[in-house]
């Protein structure tokens, strides 16, 4: 039982902490060694498992980050950027395996990650459920079959309380969208269309979000041309799959030499 690769759940109080927490421990091929939240949180020196309302699970919560992470093989990080960028380093500096799930990442915290990439290898993906990953392979399969009569648009839904916009798989998509057509998304993204915005222009690939209620999360990417459409569609009903895709990249990326990975190369794809 021992033997099995300890692994620490960061930012545990969240969503996808609590979920991750569950995934983890029911796991006969992991084991739960750590659970870290930001100093001053209520859940500090709780069981995880009685602060989860449920029965004890033997794992005290901590804002120790570093001392947590040196007792672990992978840490899995569904936080807040600010705070992804200080673990990056205290992972890096454990030599544990990073599994980055936060998203709204920007260039500066992407700095980061490259660095400690250096020492500690690091799993990232906006999304890390087999479903998505598959839609971002067929994503860039169709843009690449098809030319600008076909306007590219990404449509995502989440819940209400999501802080990012458009969501990270959104951009996954896009990305895709344009690598099969051989452009750069900078140049092409219309992102946050209001007012007089002007007609569409060709070759652009939009993004719009809705948010509301408890949507675990939607994306549609739509392909319109005149006199057809093609409509590629994920929808997650549970947030386990991001769990189990998280578990799934820390069993494979632990024992990895340092460096970048992604969400392809776990599940060979
Ligand atoms: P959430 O419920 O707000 O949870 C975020 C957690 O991180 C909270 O417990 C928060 O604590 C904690 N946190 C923030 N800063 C911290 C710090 N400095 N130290 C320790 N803990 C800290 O959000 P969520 O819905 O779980 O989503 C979390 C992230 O995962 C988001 O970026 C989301 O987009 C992403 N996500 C990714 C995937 C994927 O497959 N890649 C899937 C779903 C979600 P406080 O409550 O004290 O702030």
């Amino acid at each position: 039982m021992t033997d099995l690769p300890g692994i620490v759940i960061t930012g545990a109080s969240g969503r996808m902490g609590q979920m991750l927490v569950k995934t983890v421990s029911e796991s006969d091929k992991a084991r739960l060694v750590g659970c870290v939240e930001r100093a001053g949180h209520p859940w500090i020196g709780q069981d995880i498992g009685v602060a989860m309302g449920g029965p004890e699970l033997g794992v005290t919560v901590t804002d120790d980050a570093l001392v947590a992470f040196s007792r672990a093989q992978a840490v899995i990080d569904f936080s807040a950027p600010a705070a992804t960028v200080e673990f990056v380093k205290l992972a890096a500096q454990a030599r544990a395996c990073h599994v980055i799930g936060t998203t709204g990442l920007a260039p500066e915290h992407l700095r980061h990650i490259e660095l400690a990439a250096r020492h500690a290898p690091i799993v990232r993906a906006g999304n890390m459920s087999l479903g998505v990953n598959l839609l971002v392979q067929l994503t860039r399969k169709v843009a690449a079959a098809l030319d600008a009569d076909f306007d590219i648009e990404v449509v995502e839904a989440h819940h209400r309380h999501k802080v990012d916009a458009p969501s990270g798989t959104a951009l996954m998509l896009g990305e895709a969208a344009a690598e099969g057509r051989g452009v750069e998304l900078g140049e092409v993204a219309d992102r946050g269309r209001d007012g007089i915005t002007g007609a569409r222009e060709r070759g652009h690939i939009g993004f719009s979000a809705i948010r509301g209620g408890d949507i675990v999360g939607e994306h549609d990417v739509i392909f319109a041309a005149d006199g057809e459409r093609i409509v590629l569609r994920h929808v997650a009903t549970d947030r386990a799959i991001f769990a189990r895709g998280a578990l799934k990249a820390a069993l494979w990326g632990q024992d990895r030499a340092p460096g970048e990975y992604d969400m392809f190369d776990v599940l060979g794809l």
